[in-house]
């Protein structure tokens, strides 16, 4: 059964975010949602705050064979390497409680002096600024391939970040990830509110894209249009195999994973998804079994399905259904997806923010659920009819984890996966709907007109 309310996913992110997500706080700009992003990756990657050690950066050392940072016309980078190298060591033994971004900046400091006075070159703002990257893609090759996309000339970086970086070579002092950030988040970069001729057109360019066809007719959950790679495998835990109730759902749950897969893969390409070594398996967890009133039955409450980026694991009851499979995968998604597209599902948010403080979601229950306080998420508005439901439909897409990611990517693959809601999310929401399919099937839009591109947030 489709949920009576957005389905609600327990806040499985713990971690030490500098972004504060109390209904109440003010909601965070670009700079800490990006940053805390970063500082994620480079934490799964190994580095945490206890274990910053030579083996760490070793391994990272021989992951980042390609990290294309002797295009930035690095001086002599061989030499600033080794600097780089001695200064991680160094600190390394000096801060084992530093947090990730504390050592960069001290390892950034340090082989800037060293280098510098090595060879006898001033430590100017630009070479602080060049091995500060060269230090930060030392930690992982998925933040050198952000901070590639976000610095180096690639197909993918809109023209404003490209006279950033531009600018940026030419001494600017602020680090450009960060500028980069701002910018892309600014109002100046939003697109207006589309015209009711725009909307059309862009419902027509949408509705002529296979993949869009395939979810009206039912044909994604037949693997239309899908391409090979790495799919989840299924784990049911021993507890949960256990309960009285699992054999009763076991047969439609097998049914429901797989096909929650298979549109997955239709609508994910390739390229999108996260990296093998990180996809997401998929563990059925058991449901609370309580004794019925007068001693009567059991009363069962479906188990809340998340998704843990710590293991890779999406956790679902075995009384899900076939789109929330879909939508938890989304979390996994969304975490690997290219910092630009990340900060566009951003962008589709502020662009609809009217409160400069984030809201609760469930103002009715215990725990509070933060969101940013936007205006209309027209889509899910329409799908959810009783008042509640759609405020709470309204700012669900626009909850906000510590980690800054989001369920707007979740929610909407969610949709799309039932032709019904597909239709509802593309007619009703065009230009979310062309964002995520955008961040999700970049090669749909290499020939999109660019009158309707220009609708979508750069
Ligand atoms: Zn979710």
């Amino acid at each position: 059964m489709f949920p009576a309310q957005p389905s609600p996913d327990s806040g499985m992110r713990e971690d030490r975010s500098k972004t504060n997500s109390d209904p109440g706080a003010v909601a965070p700009t670009a700079f800490p949602l990006l940053l805390t992003r970063l500082e994620d990756h480079v934490k799964e990657a190994g580095i945490t705050q206890n274990a910053v050690c030579d083996g760490a950066v070793r391994s990272y050392l021989a992951a980042i064979q390609d990290p294309g940072i002797d295009t930035l016309a690095m001086p002599a980078l061989g030499i600033l390497s080794n600097h780089i190298d001695a200064a991680m060591h160094a600190c390394s033994l000096m801060a084992p409680g530093a947090s990730v971004s504390s050592y960069a900046s001290m390892v950034t400091s340090k082989a800037t002096n060293t280098y510098a006075s090595a060879t006898n070159v001033a430590a100017d703002e630009h070479l602080v600024a060049q091995v500060g990257l060269a230090v930060r893609a030392r930690f992982d090759p998925y933040v050198v391939a952000c901070e590639r996309q976000l610095y180096l000339n690639h197909a993918d970086v809109p023209a404003d970040l490209k006279v950033l970086i531009q600018n940026h070579a030419m001494g600017s002092v602020k680090d450009p990830l960060v500028e980069a950030a701002e910018q892309i988040l600014q109002a100046a970069h939003t697109p207006a509110d589309p015209t009711n001729a725009e909307k059309a057109a862009l419902v027509q360019a949408l509705e002529a894209l296979p993949v869009v066809q395939a979810m009206y007719n039912g044909k994604l959950a037949v693997g239309a249009g899908a391409e090979g790679g790495s799919l989840p495998t299924i784990v049911v835990t021993a507890a949960c195999k256990a309960q009285k109730h699992f054999g009763k759902y076991a047969d439609q749950f097998f049914k429901n994973a797989p096909t929650g897969m298979v549109i997955y893969a239709a609508l994910v390409q390739p390229s999108r998804r996260p990296p093998a070594r990180h996809v997401s398996n998929i563990e059925v967890t058991e449901d609370t079994v309580e004794p019925g009133r007068f001693w009567l039955g059991t009363r069962v409450t479906q188990y809340r399905a998340n998704a843990a980026r710590v293991g890779n694991k999406v956790r679902l009851s075995v009384m899900d259904d076939v789109s929330t499979v879909v939508h938890e995968i989304g979390h996994q998604v969304e975490f690997y997806l290219p910092a630009v597209e990340w900060m566009r599902l951003h962008q589709i948010i502020r662009m609809r923010m009217v409160g400069a403080q984030l809201v609760n979601i469930y103002p009715k229950s215990e725990k509070a659920e933060p969101a940013f306080d936007v205006s209309a998420m027209p889509a899910f508005e329409a799908y959810y009819t009783n008042p509640d439901a759609q405020r709470s439909g309204k700012y669900y897409p626009a909850k906000l984890y510590v980690s800054g990611d989001t369920e707007l990517l979740s929610m909407t693959v969610q949709f799309f996966s039932r032709p019904d809601t597909a239709t509802l999310m593309i007619q009703r929401d065009p230009v979310l709907a062309a964002t995520v399919l955008r961040a999700i099937r970049p090669d749909d839009f290499t020939n999109f007109p660019a009158n309707l591109l220009a609708l979508l947030p750069t």
